[in-house]
């Protein structure tokens, strides 16, 4: 399943969870933005802006590693969130008997934790160099780039010249 199908599931069973929500309560829980853009450890967290709609954030990583525990456990946890900071106001505990209530509502388990191996989404982005030959920018590894420092040279496969770091005045252009 490619990444954007997925997304749009995770977006129907939103949709899907606040219309079973909406109908169990007789109140309309108002409607979430559904971004993908959460990195880290976390599976997917919920937001709630002083004057605009309601946010959820989710994962993308850890959706595309754990599709389904995410669709059984992850988006309900979030929607439950939502539902219940609306229909029982923002005072109740996050993670108190309103939330469960609602959990139980939509059959899912009302763990607070996700056991999600993070080693991935929580690794993070290795620095690169830039260098150039004669016809491009490459990004170089720490690796590498120590290497080169130790006297090691490389050559683009490209243009056959020798890589030379950019100078911090030439990034950016
Ligand atoms: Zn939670
Ligand atoms: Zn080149």
């Amino acid at each position: 399943m490619s990444e954007t199908a997925l997304h749009q599931e995770v977006e129907a069973l939103t949709q899907q969870l606040l219309a079973t929500a909406g109908n169990r309560f007789q109140r309309d829980p108002g409607k979430v933005i559904v971004r993908f853009d959460l990195t880290g450890k976390a599976a997917g967290m919920a937001i709630f802006p002083a004057r605009s709609t309601p946010v959820i954030r989710f994962n993308a990583l850890l959706l595309t590693e754990n599709r389904y525990d995410f669709l059984k456990r992850t988006v309900p946890h979030e929607v439950a969130h939502i539902v219940a900071r609306r229909l029982f106001g923002k005072k109740i505990r996050p993670h108190g008997p309103e939330w469960r209530q609602v959990m139980q509502l939509f059959g899912a388990e009302a763990s607070r934790c996700h056991n999600y191996d993070v080693s991935r989404s929580s690794r993070r982005t290795l620095k690169r160099y830039p260098y150039h030959c004669d016809c491009r920018t490459h990004q170089l590894s720490s690796i590498r780039h120590n290497r080169v420092l130790q006297g090691q040279s490389y050559h683009c496969r490209s243009c056959r010249q020798p890589l030379i770091e950019l100078a911090e005045s030439d990034q950016g252009l």
